[in-house]
Formats: structure tokens, C-alpha cells, sequence
């Protein structure tokens, strides 16, 4: 079965020439405002939305935002012009998978969207739970003894990714490649940043860093 990608843009010729392009490999659906957007979001439950970030109603911020409360777990890709570079830290702390620029080659933006969605398809655990945690990573809710556990979405997204291949040790070189993947690249030591700070909120016990390898997760 083809991915379902669901394109929200406001400029018809832009609407398009991406559907065009697109239906040739995937199951396109398209809406040019935002409520159009979350409604078949929600509808259709696509792999990939591609999110123009200025639409007329809601800006793309809400819509990301709204997309995750409501638990549709679809990678987002967000379409930006040059020279919102501010706006791209906010996107990806409201869980973006990646971005590109306007002007964007179409050959570009096919080489996008399979990567998060290879991305995407590296993470298929949708919960986790024992005695102590409870994790809900397509509503990203987070419980310690029943506490909430406040989690930045990347680092839902490497617990996720840690969940999802339990008991495999993985590099952070795999880490960066999985969760971060876009271009702003991280080094090694952001993602050391983020292990040490999600030891402290979910327990010592769940991450053990294997010499020299990287980082295991088991609880
Ligand atoms: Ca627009």
C-alpha cells in the first residue's frame, strides 16, 4: 500500500505541483487551510503531512501542536520561506520531523520525505508501560508513578526510538541519524545532553551506556 501523505498548502500553484509530483508514489490528500488540514488529518490518519508554515487561518505552530494533542502520530514536514530561521528551533521543539526551505527542488523534497518516513518507520512503538513508567508516544504523555514527566518531543522521540529497539545497543551515531536527522546537525554531545537529561526524569535505570558503543535500554 502507497504512504499516505496529506499536503496542507495555501498557494494553489505550490498545492499543485506538489500533489503532482507526489501522486506518482504516494496516496496524496490535500487541503489549503488549517482546519481543512487537522479535519482530514484526522480523517485519513496520514504517514506524512506537509505543513506550510503561513496558511490563512491557523499557522502551522497550532496546527503541529494540535496534530500531536489529538494523537495523530504523522511526521511532519514543514514548508518555510528563507528567511524564517527563528521559526525553525520553534518548529522543531513543537515536534517537526524536518523542514525545507522555499524555493525547494522537487527532487529535494521526494529525498525529505523518505527519510522521515524511514525515520518514522524505525520508531513503531506507540506505548510503553511497567510498574513505574507509563508512555504514551502518539499523545506524547509521559508518567512517573503517576506523575506527569515533562518530556521535550526529542526526547520522546529518542525513548521512543530506544523503546522500539529494546535491548539493541545503540550508537550515538544511530541516535543522531534516527531522531535528529534533519540538517541543523547536533554533535554527539547534544545527544549525550539529552540522555543525561532523560536519566533524570524517567530513572537511572532504564539507559546504560555500553562502552565505547553507546546506550542501551531495558528496564
Ligand atoms: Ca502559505
Amino acid at each position: 500500500m502507497k504512504p499516505k501523505i496529506l499536503i496542507i498548502e495555501d498557494e494553489p500553484a505550490i498545492l499543485l505541483a506538489l500533489k503532482d509530483e507526489l501522486s506518482q508514489t504516494y496516496y496524496t490528500l490535500t487541503a489549503s487551510t488549517g482546519t481543512d488540514g487537522l479535519e482530514l488529518a484526522h480523517k485519513e490518519e496520514p504517514q506524512l503531512i506537509l505543513l506550510d508554515l503561513i496558511l490563512p487561518d491557523i499557522d502551522g505552530f497550532s496546527i503541529c501542536q494540535q496534530l500531536k494533542e489529538k494523537g495523530i502520530d504523522a511526521a511532519i514536514i514543514m514548508l518555510t520561506a528563507r528567511d524564517q530561521v527563528v521559526d525553525k528551533v520553534k518548529g522543531l521543539e513543537l515536534g517537526a520531523d524536518d523542514y525545507i526551505t522555499k524555493p525547494f527542488s522537487l527532487q529535494e523534497l521526494r529525498a525529505r520525505i523518505k527519510a522521515v518516513l524511514r525515520r518514522k518507520a524505525l520508531m513503531p512503538v506507540e506505548e510503553y508501560k511497567d510498574d513505574v513508567l507509563e508512555i504514551n508516544f502518539k499523545r506524547y504523555i509521559a508518567k512517573r508513578k503517576n506523575k506527569i514527566l515533562k518530556l521535550s518531543y526529542l526526547e520522546f522521540k529518542v525513548l521512543r526510538f530506544f523503546v522500539s529497539r529494546k535491548e539493541h545497543i545503540i550508537s550515538r551515531k544511530e541516535l543522531l541519524e534516527h531522531v535528529w536527522g534533519y540538517q541543523v546537525v547536533p554533535s554527539t554531545r547534544t545527544v549525550d545532553a539529552h540522555i543525561v537529561s532523560l536519566r533524570k526524569k524517567i530513572g537511572k535505570k532504564y539507559i546504560t551506556t555500553i562502552h565505547g558503543k553507546g546506550y542501551k535500554f531495558g528496564a
